[in-house]
């Protein structure tokens, strides 16, 4: 496993910020299982947490208004840097406009152990939630979340709230899931009222 600290990087128009390897899932198609980086990035484990500084100090090497999107993803779920990436956001918030999102497993609730949605208002323009299957067995054996049983309700009803903190909001699943999957994800994003993008899973 190859370190570094690799607090941002670009994957074609977009800036992602890489604040934590920390995570309670498990996931069965997570790339972290395949190598050190990320669509030809640096290693993306790091050497330590970085602390705030550190970052700004990354990002001010960047010019961040030519990015079409800053994006929280990394390798390890940016809610497990809760007050990290609010202070991170807020200050992006000072140096561009360039929107901010987050890519998330959605479990920040059970990670931070109380309902974080509002504290989500005014940071992000799009958030981007891994739903990864249309059932909670399904999710229990793709996701393996340290949280067991609670987590894919966890993650449905985070989703339902954030919406009112965040413009735009999406769940994705992975192609290879197959049509079926799909079908059933599609039917429970609309019973909660949010848009599914069915991404090409690619193996980096
Ligand atoms: S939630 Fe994301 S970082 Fe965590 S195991 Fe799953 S794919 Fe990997």
């Amino acid at each position: 496993m190859k370190k570094a600290m690799t607090i941002s990087y670009e994957v074609g128009e977009g800036l992602y910020l890489n604040l934590t390897n920390k995570c309670p899932c498990a996931c069965t198609f997570c790339l972290r299982q395949n190598g050190d980086g990320a669509y030809g990035s640096d290693p993306l484990w790091l050497e330590h947490e970085p602390p705030f500084e550190e970052i700004v100090a990354d990002l001010e090497k960047r010019d961040l208004d030519s990015y079409k999107q800053i994006i929280f993803c990394g390798y390890g779920e940016p809610t497990c840097a809760f007050d990290m990436f609010k202070k991170v956001a807020a200050w992006l918030r000072g140096q561009t406009k360039t929107p901010i999102r987050m890519n998330t497993n959605g479990l920040s609730d059970l990670i931070n152990g109380r309902d974080t949605a509002p504290e989500f208002k005014g940071l992000l323009d799009a958030v981007s939630i891994s739903l990864n299957a249309p059932d909670k067995e399904e999710y229990n054996a793709v996701t393996r979340p340290k949280f067991g049983e609670e987590s894919y309700d966890a993650m449905l009803k985070f989703a339902a709230e954030i919406k009112k903190y965040v413009p735009d909001v999406m769940f994705t699943v992975v192609d290879v899931i197959g049509e079926d999957k799909i079908k059933r994800s599609q039917e429970i994003a609309d019973s909660v009222g949010i848009r599914l993008r069915v991404r090409e899973y690619i193996p980096d």
